[in-house]
């Protein structure tokens, strides 16, 4: 089958099944061509439980299809492919939080939306990257074990009296090998250029950036600035969005550009054979569905 006919099969099926195509800002661009929505994970999940879909196609990484059955129970929510994982989320268990909690019995957990559902059920609350420094300082706790992204934890302590204690070994590989040098380099080549980075990113490229924000927040400001030029210090994949969002504007990756090799996974043949066969569908036990969506709702009332 050709291109034209794969997306015109999807199509069909997606009307028959009565199902929605999720597709995360890093997919590659002919998977963000055929979004019903396109964004970040926990958007992407909550809009999604809004819908009156019957199945959810998650086109993205594991723990956000996931997290979309923990938004939908009821909805059949499926993963195009079966092997696409999160390196960050992967570096830290349920069992790795419970001893954090044994060692620190007066801290809080909160936990990034980039984790596994068995480690969100072991949080107090979950927190995304646009809303960690609000969790956090709004959380009624004077210590709060943050995981596992330790940069997004030592990003949210510039923000905050409490001590944030983060998980040493956890880190998105795609973000932290971003480098100050590169990125200044880049920013001699635009010297009129924003650069934009995600909370990710380590220390030193936080400290040079002009704007530290969230995939939905540089959509926004994208969208939103009289600036014309735009380097951007994330996963690749959103330049293409953003390009086409904001033809008459630039952007250009801060430095060189950075693939997350499990988002580049899913391809639309893919798309189509998980619709054609209903597969790869998330089944989560009940229990962890209701623990993790009880910290994933604690997260609307500390933001
Ligand atoms: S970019 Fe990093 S945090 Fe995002 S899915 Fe890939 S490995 Fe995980």
């Amino acid at each position: 089958m050709n291109i034209e006919k794969i997306e015109e099969e999807i199509r069909r099926l997606k009307e028959e099944k009565n199902a929605i195509i999720l597709v995360h800002n890093y997919q590659r661009p002919e998977i963000q061509d055929i979004a019903d929505l396109l964004g970040d994970s926990l958007g992407l999940s909550k809009e999604a439980a809004k819908t009156d879909a019957d199945m959810i196609v998650f086109c993205g990484v594991s723990f956000m299809a996931e997290t979309a059955k923990i938004l939908s129970p009821d909805k059949k929510v499926l993963q195009p492919s079966l092997g696409a994982g999160c390196e960050l989320a992967n570096k830290i268990t349920a069992q790795d939080v419970k001893v954090l909690k044994q060692k620190y019995p007066d801290a809080r957990v909160v936990s990034y939306v980039n984790t596994t559902a068995d480690v969100k059920a072991e949080s107090d609350v979950c927190c995304t990257s646009a809303n960690a420094v609000n969790v956090v300082r709004n959380i009624e706790a004077d210590r709060v074990i943050f995981v596992p992204d330790r940069n997004l934890a030592s990003y949210v302590q510039r923000f905050v009296d409490k001590e944030v204690i983060p998980w040493d070994g956890g880190y998105c590989y795609v973000h932290e090998y971003i480098t100050k040098e590169e990125v200044l380099k880049a920013k001699e080549k635009y010297p009129d250029a924003v650069i934009l980075v995600h909370p990710e990113c380590n220390p030193s490229v936080i400290d040079i950036a002009d704007k530290v924000l969230s995939t939905g927040g540089m959509v926004n400001l994208a969208r939103e600035s009289d600036n014309k030029r735009f380097l951007i210090g994330t996963e690749e994949g959103i330049i293409y969005r953003l390009k086409k969002e904001n033809p008459e504007k630039e952007f250009y990756p801060a430095g060189r550009k950075r693939f997350c090799w499990d988002m580049k996974m899913t391809t639309l043949k893919d798309v189509y054979l998980c619709l054609l066969d209903e597969q790869y569908e998330i089944s989560l036990p009940k229990g962890i569905v209701d623990s993790a969506k009880r910290a994933l709702e604690a997260m609307l009332q500390y933001t």
